[in-house]
């Protein structure tokens, strides 16, 4: 089937054109004839799979009838994230290029004067995060009984994110009569049960998400043995050093970094910095203006580096990215496939490198369950490998055979003094962090 089947309008199909998608993707099939004809929709869908464009693309039709009206929306769509609100605008942009609409998006974090002046000249589509819409409602700067279409998406990340009280608060302030598109990447009872309450007959739509990386992306584990078999610090460190290695001898033109903690991408983030590599962090507790300005720094090429955790880079679509690093092996098998999804895109070439612990057994072992095959391994070539380079220099030998077989002062001394240089970079002081007082190294007279 082609676009042209899909009873789209030539405004739009030439916008479909102008962005380079030749065939529908299979939601886009399935969804888009029925938006036209008015009816709900209940889709289960992953970001990945076309799912924006099979709403964006009808409601750009629906609204070439009408007209907007001051502080009264005519459309509204909800996200969970400010990166999704954000890159459903855009699409907007792309795709309603040839139609006269205008749109207002509707994030915390930035202020509030913009979105109002917006809204009172009216606006056609408004795209928004359930907080601050109902900031902006309940300081009167808003009406919303004229949205004809809702669309609700990622419901599931909305109950994850506790916005599902917020939803239904402002579900209750639209129209009964209005067509809505629920979209959700899963659909436990509690979306189930949402659904049922906002949708009238809808049509029903399942396309599973991608479950097998493209061909086109070269997958490795890195496996990482600090030395000595060290847990906790060590580990971390042998990752970083291994990590440091592979942006070193990969031809790295920009690359998302997962970790599974917030705490970790701070810290990998400060000591990439550290180490001179042009990095940037993004998680969920970060100011929205430092998000948004880190990504679009990150889209156009500014940064090479960004370090993150999952539900901040979630559905984030950046084309043209080289590699993706899991830093930490994500629990959840599908997350694997969602991470390293984001390179290799549109048939180019990408590479995801994994670096796996001895801990990490079972994880890897349900991804390449899921993906079906084993993905090859690789030594990692940090610096602290067991068996390349000890990290710790052994110590215990050399003294006690400087004490039995020569006992003369001088070579003693400078025994002792080879001894400290070798061991001042590595060795701990306890209680003291890194830092040895110059006073401790001083010999005694
Ligand atoms: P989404 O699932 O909406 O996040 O879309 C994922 C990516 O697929 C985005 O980069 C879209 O630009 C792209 N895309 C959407 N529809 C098509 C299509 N029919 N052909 C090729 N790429 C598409």
């Amino acid at each position: 089937m082609s676009f042209a089947d899909l009873g789209l309008s030539e405004e739009v199909l030439r916008a479909v054109t102008d962005a380079g998608y030749s065939d529908p993707t299979p939601i886009q099939e399935k969804a888009i004839p029925y938006v036209l004809m008015g009816r709900d929709i209940l889709g289960c869908a992953q970001t990945g799979t076309g799912k924006t464009a099979s709403f964006t693309l009808p409601m750009i039709d629906i609204l070439a009838a009408g007209r907007a009206r001051t502080r009264m929306p005519r459309t509204l769509i909800l996200e969970p994230t400010r990166e999704l609100a954000a890159q459903v605008a855009t699409n907007f942009d792309i795709y309603g290029k040839y139609n006269k609409l205008t749109k207002a998006l509707i994030i915390g974090g930035v202020s509030m004067e913009e979105q109002t002046r917006l809204i009172d000249r009216g606006v056609d589509v408004l795209i928004a995060t359930p907080g601050r819409l109902i900031d902006l409602f309940e300081r009167g700067g808003l009406l919303l009984s004229d949205v004809k279409v809702l669309v609700i998406d990622e419901a599931d990340r909305m109950l994850d994110m506790g916005f599902v009280p917020d939803v239904e608060k402002i579900v209750s302030l639209l129209p009964k009569i209005r067509q809505t598109l629920f979209f959700s990447a899963t659909m436990p009872p509690e979306i189930k049960r949402l659904a049922d309450k906002f949708l009238m007959n809808p049509k029903e739509i399942s396309v599973s998400p991608p479950s097998t990386p493209g061909e086109n992306i070269k997958q490795r584990l890195v496996e990482i043995k600090p030395a000595g078999g060290r847990r906790g610090d060590g580990v971390q460190k042998a990752k970083r050093d291994a990590l440091r290695a592979l942006l070193a001898s990969e031809n790295v033109g920009n690359a998302l970094i997962f970790c599974n903690r917030k705490r970790d991408v701070d810290i990998l983030h400060r000591s990439l910095t550290k180490h001179g590599f042009n990095a940037a962090a993004l998680h969920g507790d970060m100011a929205q203006s430092t998000r948004t300005e880190t990504l679009t720094k990150f889209k156009a090429g500014e940064i090479a580096l960004m370090v993150c955790s999952d539900v901040a880079a979630r559905g984030i679509d950046i084309s043209d990215l080289s590699h993706v690093f899991n830093f930490d092996v994500p629990t959840h098998a599908e997350d694997y496939v969602h991470r390293i999804g984001r390179t290799g895109r549109a048939g180019r070439q990408g590479s995801a490198f994994t670096l796996i612990t001895a801990e990490d057994g079972k994880f890897i072992d349900g991804i390449e369950r899921l993906i079906g095959h084993k993905i090859e391994r690789i030594k990692a070539a940090g610096t602290t490998q067991a068996e390349e380079k000890p990290e710790r220099p052994e110590r215990s030998k050399a003294p006690k055979e400087a004490k039995s077989e020569d006992k003369k002062p001088r070579e003693r001394k400078e025994r002792r003094k080879d001894r400290r240089d070798r061991d001042k970079p590595d060795e701990p002081v306890v209680g003291m962090g890194d830092h040895v007082p110059a006073f401790l190294l001083r010999q005694p007279r």
